[in-house]
């Protein structure tokens, strides 16, 4: 077999194949492009994630042929604080686009990346269960070890590996925020149909994303009272989320299988010196809120596509890194305010309460402040925009 290549990607995750199917369709021979996963298919299609996907994943998804998919259209979403009046409604006619989003599971995003990656198989390489276990470099290339000994030699290696930040070795910026994302599929008695919900709770927010007429639940609170509410029979739990959530929906009614993650922040924010170069979870693994972080990766795989189709050289991804830095480090920026900014309160501290009634109210002055409102919807569409 070949072991050489003008672009190694380690990872076959949703940001490493659009990143490979956007250098196709910008002209990259697929002959010289190898992905390498340590997942098999089947594996990666149990992960058990819901994504909310914006408007402007769409567009990228379907500029690399992987659209349509199948998910739920988020026409509307509800920001709400608990405990408090603010409220502000974000909708799709206000932002005159068709859909804020798209909830789909990540099988149902690999499926059609997967399959538009089909085509170019057998000249382009998918290696797969295969774990990069080192890569090194020279002046004139790098060498990509695989833990089975085989060795592949590439202009430019791209780590697309992502990973859970409990998994992860702690990069230039890391922050655990003490949170874990309790996340399953729930039924209610009165769906909205194409509403997501984003409730700011003590312990962390808590998100409803429509998934036909059931919703994803992602349900950010302290490591131990995850423990706890994993630990509770489906009643108990329902109970506790009824509590948590209010009765916007009506009674909640069933919950499927339940799951944890660890939440953090680690992102490397050094620009790269040599040929290789992080996209997606590999180069900033984020908080959940507000459903950026795929997002944020397939915007990396779009440009990281378009800087390496006109040349696959270190250079190239210099200029990459500095065209993406705004948008992540806004991006990082405003999830970790989110994520931190309504759970630091409590009793003994007075600053972050008066922090949060101000939000609260501010969500309600959002509501009625449309600059500021398609300001926060724009930015979760499409990312910072120069
Ligand atoms: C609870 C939760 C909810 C989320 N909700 C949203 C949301 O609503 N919207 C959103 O945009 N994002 C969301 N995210 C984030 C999103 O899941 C990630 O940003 C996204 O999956 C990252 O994609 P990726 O391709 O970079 O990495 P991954 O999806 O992690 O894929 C990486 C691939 O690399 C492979 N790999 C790993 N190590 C190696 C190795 N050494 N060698 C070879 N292959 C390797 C893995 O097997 C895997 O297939 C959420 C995350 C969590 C935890």
């Amino acid at each position: 077999m070949n072991n050489k290549f003008t672009i190694a990607i380690c990872g076959a995750g949703p940001t490493a194949q659009t990143l490979a199917l956007t250098l196709i369709k910008r002209g990259v021979p697929p002959s010289s492009i190898v992905l390498m996963d340590a997942r098999t298919h089947e594996q990666a299609r149990n992960d058990q994630r819901t994504i909310a996907l914006s408007f402007g994943s769409q567009q990228i998804l379907e500029a690399a042929g992987a659209w349509p998919i199948k998910a739920t259209e988020i026409h509307q979403i509800h920001v709400s604080r608990r405990g408090q009046f603010g409220r502000t409604l974000i909708d799709r006619d206000t932002c005159k686009v068709p859909a804020l989003g798209y909830v789909a599971r990540y099988a149902d995003i690999l499926e059609p990346l997967s399959q538009a990656l089909g085509q170019f198989q057998p000249q382009l390489t998918l290696l797969r269960p295969v774990k990069v276990s080192a890569i090194t470099e020279t002046e004139r290339q790098a060498q990509i070890t695989l833990d089975d000994q085989r060795v592949f030699e590439a202009d430019i290696v791209v780590q697309a590996e992502g990973g859970l930040f409990g998994d992860q070795t702690p990069q230039t910026r890391h922050h655990d925020y003490q949170q874990t994302a309790l996340i399953s599929m729930v039924r209610c008695s009165a769906p909205i149909a194409g509403r997501a919900f984003e409730r700011f709770t003590d312990q962390g927010p808590l998100a409803l994303l429509p998934v036909d007429d059931a919703y994803a639940l992602v349900w950010c609170v302290q490591p131990d009272r995850a423990s706890g509410l994993l630990a509770l029979d489906d009643r108990l739990f329902l109970g506790e989320l009824q509590t948590a959530f209010g009765g916007r929906l009506g009674q909640f009614t069933a919950v499927a299988q339940r799951s944890a993650f660890p939440l953090g922040l680690n992102a490397q924010t050094s620009p790269p010196t040599g040929r290789c170069i992080r996209i997606g979870n590999a180069a900033q693994t984020l908080h959940p809120v507000a459903g950026q972080g795929l997002n944020l990766g397939l915007r990396d795989a779009f440009q990281l596509g378009r800087f390496l189709s006109l040349s696959a050289t270190p250079a190239a991804l210099q200029q990459f890194f500095a065209a993406r830095s705004p948008d992540r480090q806004m991006t990082m920026q405003l999830t970790s305010r989110m994520a931190q900014i309504f759970t630091t309160a409590g009793d003994d501290n007075p600053v972050a309460n008066a922090l949060q009634s101000l939000l609260g109210a501010g969500l309600g002055v959002i509501d009625v402040c449309p600059p500021a409102k398609n300001w926060l919807a724009e930015q979760m569409m499409f990312g910072k925009r120069d």
